[in-house]
């Protein structure tokens, strides 16, 4: 099932992989594999469904590589023209990615996808401090290295996409949603509400930044999908608004609340990302190199108003994001889970029970696929 406005002579797809629980109050989850044409509507490819997270990976995955092969030797034919299909990225978050290229969880030491950095366990958590020198700055993996299955401390098993031609560095970039959104950004939430004296706020400044926050409510403008809500709810915040508080709202909120050196920290990490979400490649590249740097400033910086407890997997993978931009020429939007949030919320919704959870999600998809195609058919009065 492909979306026919999305035929061209090439399509890139980019793969979106993740568990999703189904029910709050049990272990059932879902882990589908959607795919998306050129940042277009997903779609899906294959659901597995179970108590656990699929125990096999060479299973879960055997249909996927098969077909992949299958196309990227032949294409695919629509409307008798052959279209060339490119693997663009697989786009997942930590844990889904170590699954998939059957890697040591984002908790190891050895756990950075793109450089051979050891974390050191400081306080009972891996961290990952930068050296001082450039120069010092650890060696890169690579897709051949990886492939020959040369990074032992690093590897688990042989990954079924390597079978694929899948180059297992280069085709997974560090999502965005997850790593900065989700990640580093709450990581300074929290930090500056329970974290160590330096940086911790008192109960009155993190009350009048959520006072802030919230007298936004209802005045943001209709280009953003979600209203401020108070800090103090942030455990129930979605990516979209920890985006907006970085992007948007933060520097406002925190302003002359918190000290000048944790507020310019912070507007290091928020310029570097605007940067980065540049759609205009031009622009965006002119400033990429000095993004590169700022990340790299901003980790570095860190330790010193945060403590060495802050520079976990998170923190440390902004010093390769930029480099994902250049790579893939893309904005970090453009690679990243945003593309299927909202989907994975709707396939979420579709299931209304647990009798065959999966039979539902394809029943809902087929009505939909149904009304699209009515839409389609409908005539056009010009
Ligand atoms: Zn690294």
């Amino acid at each position: 099932m492909y979306p026919t406005y999305a035929v061209g002579h090439e399509m890139k797809l980019i793969f979106n992989i993740d568990g999703v629980p189904v029910y709050k109050s049990s272990n059932i989850q879902c882990w589908p594999i959607l795919c998306s044409v050129d940042n277009l509507e997903p779609f899906i490819v294959a659901i597995f469904y179970g108590n656990s997270k699929p125990s096999s990976i060479d299973d879960y995955l055997s249909d996927l590589v098969s077909e992949l092969l299958n196309i990227r030797e032949d294409g695919i034919r629509i409307n008798d023209e052959v279209v060339d299909i490119q693997i663009k990225v697989f786009v997942c978050d930590a844990p889904a990615r170590a699954f998939l290229k059957c890697i040591k969880g984002h908790t190891a030491n050895h756990s950075c996808e793109r450089c051979q950095i050891r974390g050191e366990y400081y306080e009972r958590r891996v961290t990952y401090r930068l050296p001082e020198e450039d120069d010092d700055l650890p060696l890169l993996r690579s897709d051949v290295e990886f492939s020959r299955m040369e990074y032992p401390e690093h590897q688990i098993a042989r990954s079924p996409l390597l079978d694929a031609g899948i180059s297992c560095i280069s085709k997974f970039p560090l999502d965005y949603m997850h790593l900065v959104c989700l990640g580093v950004v709450k990581r300074i939430l929290v930090f500056l509400r329970d974290g160590p004296r330096a940086c911790k706020l008192s109960k009155q400044q993190f009350r009048r930044i959520s006072d802030r926050l919230s007298s936004f409510n209802g005045k943001m403008p209709r280009k953003f999908a979600r209203q401020p809500r108070p800090i103090t709810e942030m455990e129930h915040w979605k990516a979209t608004e920890f985006r907006q508080f970085l992007l948007y709202t933060g520097p406002i909120v925190l302003s002359g609340i918190v000290t000048d050196k944790i507020f310019d920290h912070f507007m290091v990490l928020n310029v570097a990302i605007s940067v980065l979400l540049l759609s205009k490649s031009d622009l965006r590249n002119e400033y990429v190199q000095c993004t590169r740097e700022l990340l790299v400033y901003f980790i570095r910086e860190a330790a010193s108003i945060y403590g060495n407890t802050f520079i976990t997997y998170n923190v440390h993978g902004l010093s390769h994001i930029a480099d994902d931009v250049v790579f893939y020429n893309s904005s970090l939007n453009e690679i990243s889970a945003f593309t299927f949030e909202n989907y994975l919320q709707k396939l979420k919704k579709n299931v209304r029970n647990a009798k065959n959870p999966i039979s539902q999600v394809a029943k809902r998809e087929t009505e939909m696929e149904k009304n699209l195609k009515r839409r389609h058919l409908k005539p056009k009065y010009t």
